[in-house]
């Protein structure tokens, strides 16, 4: 019997999960926010730290286990915001030494990907899509290979920016769902596959120029000074009344008459295309690699119309679609803990000085690992 105790730390969201023999006992986590804008690691760090052994105590009394049990503790090395890497690794090299526990490190794009077979596939292809990442991903021949990816923005960054735009704060996700359910209205927005990749800052310029001109239909984003009247120093006249052709008011007339869509519109329309997209590369991958299942993994894939979209594809394939329970999907350490607990039993820990030793790895990739585990 194998029971291991997951830590994970990189972005937003601390989280402790323990795992018994592939079956998860616990998985509870205290996430970073705000009401607007994005992430300062610094801040979510210091959240990070706050929380911590709040959440180890929580963990250990929902899965009903004693430190005397435990016979790993894995952690998130990487890839991630260093500052909130740190505090994941600190604690557990605190609670290794403790406990006199070996350090299993785990990549934590690769514990999203392993996750995905709790949900019964075998050898699926897996859309990983989540705040920083966005790939498309087979096993094959010891790795995890990566078949297509977003050359710029993970897909989450890139609706939270979109989100923020909108003035919403972070995650922006679920609340840019929310507002694309309100529309059917298509807005035409460019299509940004190149090959098997795809791009978003394009897509993310001409979302910020359409919701420009929807703030400068509500609001000058900029004010004429406030002025004596103008006078004609000559003729002694005023100049009040004239319409100058550069005048603000003047210009948010025109644009009103140009826009017609609102913010609701460009959010169904934003999904509509971003996903579309990442469904378009995924199907191919399906067709070159010859598999049958698709898992769909990453906080992006809680939204309901993405879901449906892979869907519809996976049955018009003939393919079988899968999707772990939401809290399986966002950043959690219940996955980290799951491989953690594969990798342990494959071998892989880290004791004595070979543990001090342990790095964070922020900018990690999928591909680099070698999948001894299979
Ligand atoms: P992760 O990095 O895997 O934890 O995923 C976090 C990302 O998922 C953030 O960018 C969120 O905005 C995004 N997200 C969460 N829920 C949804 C949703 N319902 N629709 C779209 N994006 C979402
Ligand atoms: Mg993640």
């Amino acid at each position: 019997m194998v029971i291991v105790l997951g830590i994970e730390s990189t972005a937003h969201t601390f989280g402790i999960g323990i795992v018994k023999n592939g079956k998860i006992l616990a998985n509870v986590k205290d996430a970073y926010t705000t009401e607007s804008g994005g992430i300062i690691p610094i801040d979510s760090a210091k959240h990070h730290s706050l929380v911590a052994d709040e959440l180890v105590k929580k963990a250990l009394n929902e899965a009903k286990v004693s430190w005397k049990e435990i016979k790993g503790i894995a952690f998130s090395q990487g890839p991630g915001l260093s500052p909130c890497l740190l505090v994941g690794l600190r604690k557990a090299k605190e609670l290794s030494k403790k406990h006199k526990l070996p350090l299993i490190p785990v990549n934590h794009c690769v514990a999203h990907l392993e996750i995905g077979r709790i949900t019964g596939a075998k050898d699926p292809v897996l859309l990983y899509a989540s705040g920083a990442n966005t790939q498309i991903i087979a096993y094959s021949s010891g790795k995890y290979r990566i078949f297509g990816e977003t050359l710029d923005l993970g897909i989450g960054n890139f609706i939270d920016t979109f989100a923020r735009y909108l003035g919403l704060g972070f995650p922006g996700g679920p609340k840019v769902e929310q507002l694309a359910k309100n529309s059917k209205n298509y807005i035409e927005l460019p299509y940004t596959v190149k090959g098997m990749d795809i791009t978003l800052s394009g897509i993310l310029t001409n979302l910020r120029q359409k919701i420009e001109k929807i703030n400068l239909d509500n609001k000058p984003l900029y004010h004429l000074p406030d002025h004596p009247p103008l006078l004609d120093n000559v003729n002694n006249k005023s100049y009040d009344n004239i319409n100058f052709k550069n005048d603000v008011t003047l210009n948010n007339l025109e644009n009103k008459n140009k826009i017609n869509y609102t913010k609701e519109d460009l959010a169904f329309s934003m999904q509509e295309t971003v996903f579309a997209m990442l469904v378009e590369v995924s199907e191919r991958a399906l067709a070159h690699v010859g598999k049958k299942e698709l898992v769909l993994g990453g906080g992006v894939a809680c939204n309901s119309r993405f879901q449906e979209m892979c869907r519809v594809m996976c049955e018009e394939r003939g393919c079988k679609f899968y999707v772990p329970e939401k809290n399986l999907l966002v950043d959690n350490a219940g996955m980290i803990a799951y491989l953690g607990e594969i990798m342990f039993k494959a071998g892989i820990k880290f004791e004595g000085m070979k543990a001090e030793d342990l790095d964070i790895k922020p900018r990690e990739r999928t591909d680099e690992i070698n999948v001894t585990w299979r």
